[in-house]
């Protein structure tokens, strides 16, 4: 299986030193890269700015912002069986990017633009044999909201957590993992090496079975 996996935050510069970002780690992105490649599968990581080592053997793409993200998943994205976004890519960017190190004193105003929804785009690309597996980050209606997601991102599996999960924080909330079939499995208690590994189980089955 040839495995494409994105892991971390993106980062949208306002100007050289400023940027919009979130406090995702991109561990379990790692975590599920190294384990598909101790199973043997080709792994390809492309990772937002994360504050992990680089692994070894492992071809790492390196992106800062979600257009960088874009391009990267669109050039390997053909040749892959698999696409697993654990990214958290930010949904929007500033309009322009300042050149030179703003100097403003008094309050001003931002504007954002929406950036490429990078699994939308590829799902609309992908054969019948290729799957794609996407995160919900939601702060209530959990499975409601990630359900509206798979079918609108045409996804084949979607994991959906709660914004009490997110960043570097203890685990409080709950995740499930909802499949196209209307399953639904609640894998809360779950450590992030456990839920990577029933991931990348899953979607084996997903990939062998098709
Ligand atoms: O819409 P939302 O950001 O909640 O969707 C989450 C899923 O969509 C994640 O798998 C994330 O990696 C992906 N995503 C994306 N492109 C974006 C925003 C999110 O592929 N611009």
């Amino acid at each position: 299986m040839k495995i494409l996996i994105t892991a971390g935050p993106t980062r949208e510069f306002i100007d050289p030193v400023r940027f919009i970002s979130n406090p995702a780690t991109g561990t379990l992105g790692y975590l599920m890269a190294k384990e598909a490649k101790k199973k043997g599968h080709s792994v390809v990581l492309v990772s937002g700015p994360c504050n992990l080592p680089l692994i070894k053997d492992i071809k790492t793409l390196y992106v800062e912002s979600a257009c960088e993200m874009k391009n990267a998943v669109e050039k390997e994205f053909s040749s892959s069986d698999v696409l697993v976004m654990t990214a958290a890519v930010s949904d929007w960017r500033p309009e322009k990017r300042f050149s030179r190190k703003l100097k403003i004193k008094k309050p001003w105003k931002l504007k954002l633009v929406p950036n490429p929804d990078i699994l939308k785009f590829i799902s609309n690309k992908k054969n019948e044999k290729q799957i794609v597996v996407g995160f919900a980050l939601e702060s209530e209606n959990i499975i409601e909201n990630a359900r509206k997601k798979m079918k609108d991102k045409k996804l084949d599996m979607i994991v959906a957590n709660t914004t009490a999960n997110f960043g570097n924080r203890v685990r409080r909330g709950q995740i499930f993992i909802l499949y196209s079939s209307g399953e639904i499995k609640d894998v809360s208690d779950y450590s992030k090496k456990k839920l990577a590994s029933l991931i990348l189980k899953e979607v084996e089955k997903l990939c062998y079975s098709g």
